[in-house]
């Protein structure tokens, strides 16, 4: 079995990926960035292993990038969102997701960012290129552009539609 760290690694990317190097957690993180807090739609959307689900929203919130708080609407459930230092992954991991885009598609975005002020898609790490600013996440707009593949649960539905980042699944 590979161990999670990378102790001889003297670098601030084998830090990095010892908190988002496993499979699925990147994802999971992308998805809390839009707005997805349950278990529930997080299993829905990712259709992963529930064990591995658990184990990896486990690690994120002793890593200190996801908090729990009560559920009001589901006694002794949890919601999982993401704290300060989770947020200040963004910029990474939106210049990730374009990096991907990039080099596996046909040049157009699977998902778009956009600023909300101005309407202008962002830059790769987030900046906006029409204002010349580092856009605070609850002032972009995101939404699925690349072809549907149906059937579509209702999680992947809602992720689908134009929305504002952060903003809870459900509300
Ligand atoms: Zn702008």
């Amino acid at each position: 079995m590979l161990g999670k760290d990378y102790a001889g690694q003297d670098c601030g990317l084998a830090r990095a990926l010892e908190v988002v190097g496993e499979r699925w957690t990147l994802l999971i993180l992308r998805d809390a960035f839009y707005g997805v807090q349950r278990f529930n739609d997080f299993a829905t959307h990712l259709d992963l292993p529930r064990a591995v689900l658990t184990e990896r929203l486990r690690t994120l919130v002793d890593a200190g990038l996801l908090e729990r708080h009560p559920d009001p609407e589901h006694r002794g459930r949890a919601l999982y969102r993401l704290t300060a230092d989770g947020r200040s992954l963004w910029p990474a991991l939106h210049a990730l997701m374009r990096w991907g885009a990039d080099r596996t598609g046909d040049g157009r975005p699977m998902r778009t960012h956009r600023h909300v002020a101005c309407g202008t898609e962002l830059e790769p790490g987030g900046t906006c290129p029409t204002c010349a600013v580092r856009v605070p996440l609850e002032d972009i707009e995101t939404e699925k552009v690349s072809a549907p593949v149906p059937p579509v649960d209702p999680v992947t539905a809602a992720l689908r539609a134009p929305r504002r980042m952060l903003t809870p699944l459900d509300a």
